[in-house]
């Protein structure tokens, strides 16, 4: 192992900590990590043994050489990073404000253009999915964030659904019965090496304390959402997927997972097979919502 892999290594395990990366920094997520905090009551022991932890990191001298030779770079403007314990400078994680929901589609989260509190596509098609929330635009910071993640970053995905499930708190919004990823192909996941979708919902299940059920398959030969033009994302239809274990999901409150959301034709696809299963509401939750204009 060499000294880049030990630092990323070391950084990644300093990310799983939210409440100090979301620190005076991002006020905004500060008040909503206390929120969090209070309702599953962890907190006071969680920040305890992390001090000590800091505490232990600050002394090591490996650590300190590490720093002075390669010194880390912000994955977002390239400026050197003083504080190993993220990815980000310190102005960069400034901008991971949360999207302000009173701008946003009450519905699919897309931006509004006009007085109205339901965009136009959300007016025109049946609202298979009660509400779609994301924490961010998929812009600057976040962006990167994501790439990261998507270009192979694995450990990227604490900190990402940290903040999805910030967002979700933040809006009140029911508590899910269970946590459903959107599907990817076997073949896109064998290329990967791993379910961006499924990580996340694993992730976020583990914040909220609820199981994950992994209900739906993607037929092979489908290509991600990213590689199609905005015209054969909308045309993706519910044939694309099938239930991997037909299930009875009457009264139930599902959340389905995706990394990033486009035009939403994924996650109303994923919807429309799931409504088989008779679940009394479906949510979806994204990490970023991509601007389609
Ligand atoms: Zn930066
Ligand atoms: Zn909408």
């Amino acid at each position: 192992m060499d000294w880049k892999e030990i630092r990323l290594l070391s950084k990644f395990a300093l990310f799983r900590k939210i409440d100090v990366f979301c620190g005076d920094v991002a006020p905004n997520f500060s008040s909503m990590c206390e929120h969090m905090f209070e309702k599953f009551g962890a907190a006071d022991s969680q920040k305890g043994n992390f001090n000590k932890q800091m505490e232990f990191r600050k002394k090591s001298i490996k650590g300190a050489l590490t720093h002075l030779f390669f010194p880390a770079l912000c994955i977002q403007c390239t400026e050197p990073i003083f504080d190993q314990r993220t990815l980000l400078c310190h102005s960069c994680i400034g901008t991971l404000i949360p999207l302000d929901p009173e701008t946003r589609c009450l519905i699919c989260s897309a931006q509004l253009i006009d007085e109205t509190r339901v965009c136009e596509a959300c007016r025109e098609r049946r609202a298979l999915l009660r509400r779609i929330v994301a924490p961010f635009a998929y812009t600057g910071a976040p962006k990167e964030l994501l790439d990261q993640f998507l270009s192979g970053r694995s450990s990227l995905k604490t900190i990402l659904a940290s903040y999805m499930v910030l967002q979700w708190l933040n809006l009140d919004l029911p508590f899910p019965d269970a946590i459903v990823p959107v599907a990817e192909s076997r073949f896109i996941t064998f290329r990967r090496g791993f379910s961006h979708s499924q990580l996340l919902a694993e992730e976020v299940a583990h914040l909220l304390e609820r199981p994950v059920l992994t209900l739906l398959g993607r037929r092979i030969g489908d290509f991600p959402q990213r590689r199609r033009s905005f015209e054969q994302r909308k045309k993706l239809s519910t044939q694309n997927f099938f239930w991997k274990e037909p299930r009875d999901l009457s009264g139930q409150t599902i959340l389905l997972v995706d990394d990033l959301m486009g035009s939403c034709a994924t996650l109303r696809a994923c919807a429309e097979k799931l409504i088989e299963g008779f679940p009394e509401r479906i949510y979806g939750l994204t990490f970023c919502i991509e601007e389609l204009w």
